[in-house]
């Protein structure tokens, strides 16, 4: 499927979704610097940008290299923004809209700005509004995906479906960790991936008792467990997959460990619906492994939001807070990791429904290759 097949993103509402959140935080404009939140707002893709949000207006500032591409870019989303392009003014643009809008509480998004930034925007760019911490107000809409978002996460998950079938016979003629994560990266993009959504996790044998190992020139050799822990983007959207596999039968132990791992997956997946807490989800996985012994060696939370970025909200873990609503795209990839012997890990993503969920991960999770 081309990007241009793809159903279109519904960006025009957001703003005044965001906006109707502005009373609770307390502001009255807020000023967007995380890129990803521009870009879920607005459409624009480029590299450098900022966004005023105020009660009536939107100002969206970029440099002289985004000209035509942000023009572009709002007028397709049909965001009514002011668009203004300066390499060296933008400080004097957004000073001079948050004066003329005479707004008094002007938030940031405190997880995206370093204590300089902050310095400055008091004194220099916002000298006569008070500052206001605020958390993750564009990140809370973006948990609730529309139709296109998750046509792309769908289009993603299949692309690293098909990789996946594509390239796994290739294990058998014992590559080296990084030979096969080349091969799964080239065949995602081959297939119209337009990147990774992060580096592949190709983890062989011992290696697999770290969750996050990176591949290495080790050989993947026969009998051994081999974590694979990919995804990959398609038009800014993640997809996000876990399976372990083995060439020929990896012995009763390995054997026991996923066939633990793929039941507290089954339970977590069971557990996803709309209402239901994040913890509860996580807590379904995590019985199953204690239950067989190995609480202590299941070292992560259960999943996370995947969308426009690889890791975002909600936290789907013993500590995290909230439920689930329709239309969360969340991973559920329980693991057991054994340090010296290796790791099982099984990942979906899976959209939350009213009654459940729909799996956008397809591979089969067979052991054996
Ligand atoms: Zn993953
Ligand atoms: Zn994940």
């Amino acid at each position: 499927m081309t990007t241009a097949e793809l159903p279109a993103l519904d960006v025009a509402g957001r703003i005044d979704r965001l906006r109707a959140l502005f009373p609770e935080a307390g502001i009255d404009a807020l000023f967007v610097t995380r890129l990803v939140n521009i870009r879920y707002l607005t459409g624009f893709t480029g590299s450098a940008a900022l966004l005023l949000v105020g009660p009536d207006e939107v100002l969206f500032v970029s440099d002289g290299r985004y000209k035509d591409q942000s023009a572009d870019q709002l007028a397709a989303a049909g965001v009514p923004a002011r668009i203004e392009i300066s390499g060296t003014e933008q400080k004097k643009i957004v000073h001079d809209a948050a004066a003329a809008g005479g707004y008094a509480r002007v938030g940031l998004e405190a997880h995206g700005v370093t204590w300089s930034q902050q310095r400055s925007f008091a004194s220099e760019w916002f000298p006569g509004a008070e500052l206001v911490p605020t958390e993750n107000l564009v990140e809370g809409l973006r948990r609730v995906k529309d139709a296109g978002e998750v046509a792309r996460i769908r289009a993603a998950c299949a692309i690293a479906d098909a990789a996946f079938a594509n390239v796994a016979p290739r294990l058998r003629d014992r590559p080296t960790e990084l030979e096969f994560g080349l091969d799964l990266e080239f065949e995602m993009r081959r297939l119209g991936a337009s990147a990774m959504s992060f580096e592949p996790i190709v983890a062989a044998g011992p290696n697999g008792a770290k969750p996050h190992a990176r591949p290495s020139a080790r050989r993947i050799e026969p009998g051994e467990l081999l974590v694979l822990d990919f995804g990959c983007i398609v038009d800014g959207y993640c997809s996000d997959m876990t399976r372990t596999v083995s060439v020929g039968d990896p012995g009763p132990e390995a054997r026991h460990m996923y066939d633990v791992v793929l039941e507290s997956q089954r339970a977590g997946r069971e557990a996803v619906r709309q209402g239901v807490e994040t913890a509860a989800v996580d807590k379904a996985c995590r019985d199953v492994i204690a239950e067989a012994g190995w609480a202590d060696a299941f070292l992560h939370g259960t999943g996370h939001g995947v969308g426009l970025e690889i890791h975002e909200d909600p936290r789907v873990s013993a500590t995290g807070r909230g439920t689930l609503a329709t239309g969360y795209v969340v991973t559920v990839e329980p693991g057991v990791y054994l340090t010296g012997i290796g790791g099982v890990r099984i990942e979906d993503t899976v959209v939350v429904t009213p009654g459940g969920c729909d799996i956008l991960t397809a591979s089969p999770k067979d052991l054996v290759l």
